[in-house]
């Protein structure tokens, strides 16, 4: 049966977030929905899988909210089912930034269309900040744009304080994923005294989308926190398998490295390899091989970006905030 892959978010005062859970919980219950929703004083965030009729009636659900009443998500389709449980969690932040100055509720950079994009990281005076994590950066970004080489999202502002300067930098171009991280980046970056702060509509995922590949400036391909690990140009699939460790993306090369075992570590991650997470990925791998599931909710990803799911929460390290 075809299942119906919605992702949705939107930064909005939710005095009443922590109400919602209990009738949200059960509203998707009844409807057979699997996934996860972040629900924050902040705002929302999530990424659920049901039939149609089910979808539509839980996103009629949501936006019967004033607050919500446009509320936006992009759909995918699968045919088997992504997800084997329903999460519904009260968070501080719907992306964990970990700064309280950040309030994309209150204000957030100018957005730019992938149209519009390729003009603006053209112009020399511009500083093109990649907001997404290293091994995101890794495997694609665009032309000229800095990566911050943070490990997570909470190192960004970090990132900022000890490169970038208010006085010096005065246009500064945002992107990521989905967009989440961005607005939340944006809203930071103002709240520090830059003034022209820029971020892409819709991430890079809706100019991989949009753009065509002649005209694109982007490089390598783009990081997803699903099954698919990596999209291109035209979000065809990508080259790329995961780590089923670690999260991360691995090329061919890396799984000729020695420091490469399926299901146990990968380039990224052999060096921080315990023996006790080592015996612990190995019970995991003959689970696996087994077939007996409990891989089948760690890679199948989902929000991330969005903080909802990413490796990060199933607990095999990598990255929970990023997302989309
Ligand atoms: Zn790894």
């Amino acid at each position: 049966m075809n299942q119906v892959v919605a992702t949705f978010y939107k930064f909005v005062k939710l005095p009443d977030f922590a109400e919602k859970k209990e009738l949200l919980l059960s509203y998707c219950q009844q409807q057979g929905i699997k996934g996860t929703i972040l629900l924050a004083e902040e705002g929302i965030n999530g990424t659920i899988a049901g039939s149609r009729l089910a979808i539509d009636a839980t996103l009629a659900f949501l936006r019967a909210d004033p607050h919500l009443a446009d509320l936006e998500a992009k759909e995918s389709y699968t045919t088997a089912p992504p997800f084997e449980r329903l999460k519904v969690r009260l968070k501080k932040e719907i992306v964990s930034l970990g700064v309280s100055e950040a309030d994309p509720t209150q204000q957030v950079g100018t957005y730019v269309s992938p149209q519009e994009w390729n003009d603006l990281i053209d112009d020399p005076e511009v500083v093109v900040v990649d907001t997404r994590n290293d091994y995101e950066v890794k495997i694609g970004t665009f032309k000229r744009a800095k990566n911050p080489q943070t490990e997570s999202f909470r190192e960004f502002p970090d990132y900022v304080q000890n490169h970038l300067d208010p006085t010096q930098h005065q246009k500064v171009a945002l992107f990521c994923t989905g967009g989440i991280r961005c607005e939340k980046a944006t809203s930071y970056l103002l709240s520090q005294g830059f003034e022209e702060v820029y971020h892409l509509k819709g991430g890079i995922l809706k100019y991989l989308e949009t753009i065509p590949a002649a005209e694109s400036l982007w490089e390598g391909e783009c990081f997803v926190f699903d099954e698919r690990v990596a999209v291109q140009q035209g979000l065809a699939e990508g080259t790329y398998q995961q780590c089923l460790s670690c999260g991360h993306p691995i090329s061919e090369a890396d799984q000729a490295s020695p420091k490469y075992e399926e299901g146990i570590s990968c380039p990224d991650c052999f060096d921080s390899l315990t023996p006790e997470k080592k015996a612990r990925q190995e019970e995991r791998q003959r689970q696996r091989r087994r077939g007996s599931g409990g891989a089948g909710e760690q890679g199948s990803g989902g929000a991330g970006e969005q903080g909802s799911r990413g490796a990060g929460e199933q607990g095999s390290g990598g990255a929970g905030e990023q997302g989309r």
